[in-house]
């Protein structure tokens, strides 16, 4: 059985999740803390919880998603993964992140670059991994089979979908990542996003204005 923290985030209002399982092991999918304020809350959550962070999760590296990177990697002392595509989204970050005020971010070194290869495990859960390009070139997701749930990051929102204006995305990638590969999960898998509330895939699959499979032509 998963426990799922989601924690709201930076100016940009990005969810960061910490899931962990009974064996008090866990992970934390895009740390987006940022203030004193806002490391202090999350890292409460874990001590509190006795958690064991095994591994620091990105979705993707746009700037609202990795904004606490370099502070859990230090603080939980665990590994951080992105898909390697992610690299150069992740090192852009720095470039522009003093012009949207955030002149304290730090970039922290990735440990090891993921892919649909891999799994991820910790405790008794084990995790695929989905490569779902179009919000950014290297975007992945967190998919557990048995408690049918998705961590999808930027994809695919209640309601809407990820903006592909900015560098490397493509909003006919982006589409055909929904449709023909998120959209193949089971009606009933919960979609935890990386921004607003979680949502089914049977909802989105019926009403998302903007990827129902009604609009396939
Ligand atoms: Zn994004």
């Amino acid at each position: 059985m998963l426990s799922i923290q989601t924690f709201t985030f930076n100016a940009f209002s990005e969810n960061t999740y910490v899931v962990s399982d009974e064996t008090h092991e866990g992970v934390i999918i895009d740390p987006g803390c940022y203030s004193r304020e806002e490391q202090k809350e999350l890292t409460t959550y874990i001590d509190d919880h006795k958690l064991n962070i095994k591994y620091i999760l990105n979705t993707h590296c746009h700037i609202d998603h990795v904004l606490g990177n370099d502070f859990t990697k230090d603080k939980f002392n665990a590994p951080l993964l992105i898909h390697k595509i992610e690299e150069a989204v992740l090192k852009a970050v720095k470039n522009y992140a003093p012009v949207y005020g955030f002149e304290g971010y730090r970039e922290a070194e990735p440990d090891r670059f993921i892919d649909e290869k891999d799994t991820i495990a910790f405790g008794n859960t084990e995790w695929k991994i989905l490569f779902l390009p179009g919000h950014a070139p290297g975007h992945i997701a967190f998919y557990d089979l048995k408690e049918k749930m998705i961590f999808a990051g930027d994809v695919l929102f209640a309601g809407s979908i990820g903006r592909t204006d900015l560098p490397g995305g493509n909003h006919d990638t982006l589409i055909s990542s929904i449709q023909k590969k998120l959209f193949l999960l089971p009606d009933e898998v919960v979609v935890y996003p990386g921004h607003g509330p979680t949502t089914t895939l049977r909802r989105e699959k019926i009403s998302n204005p903007f990827c129902a499979l009604s609009l396939i032509k």
